[in-house]
C-alpha cells in the first residue's frame, strides 16, 4: 500500500542517529495544518538522553507551526511492526485524540492501522478524575 507518511516516515528513518542500539526508527506526521512533519531516533551515549522518532517529529510539528496529530506512521528497520513506546503513546496522545489513526509500516508500506484509543486506552488526563 503506496501512502505519502510512509514514504516520510522511511525517508525519516534513513536520518537516524542510533549508532548504539542500530535501531532506526522513522516517523511521520500529517497535522492540521495540512503539512508533514517527519523525526527519527537520536540516540546519546548516555542512553536515557536519546530520545524516540516521535517526539522527534512532534517537535518539528510544534515549531512548524502545526498544533494537532491528524495521523501518524512509524516504522522501525529490524521489527516487522514498530508500535509506539509506552511514553510516546502519552506524548502523541498529547496532540492526538481517540479517533486519530496510527499507521504501523514495514518497508513495503502500512500493514497496520490504529487508533490512538486502540494504542492508549484510558490515556492519563486530568479531567477523567472529577
Ligand atoms: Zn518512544
Amino acid at each position: 500500500m503506496s501512502h505519502d507518511l510512509f514514504e516520510a516516515a522511511r525517508a525519516a528513518m534513513e536520518k537516524s542517529y542510533s549508532p548504539y542500539s542500530k535501531f532506526p526508527v522513522g516517523a511521520a506526521i500529517r497535522a492540521d495544518d495540512g503539512q508533514v512533519y517527519v523525526g527519527a531516533n537520536i540516540e546519546n551515549i548516555s542512553f536515557p538522553q536519546g530520545w524516540c522518532a516521535e517526539p522527534s517529529a512532534i517537535s518539528a510539528m510544534i515549531m512548524g507551526g502545526g498544533r494537532q496529530i491528524a495521523e501518524l506512521a512509524v516504522i522501525a528497520d529490524k521489527l516487522p511492526l514498530c508500535t509506539p513506546c509506552g511514553g510516546c503513546r502519552q506524548k502523541i496522545a498529547e496532540f492526538a485524540s481517540a479517533a486519530t489513526r496510527i499507521y504501523l509500516c514495514d518497508d513495503q508500506g502500512v500493514q497496520r492501522t490504529l487508533t490512538m484509543g486502540d494504542l492508549l486506552p484510558y490515556a492519563f488526563e486530568t479531567d477523567v478524575i472529577g
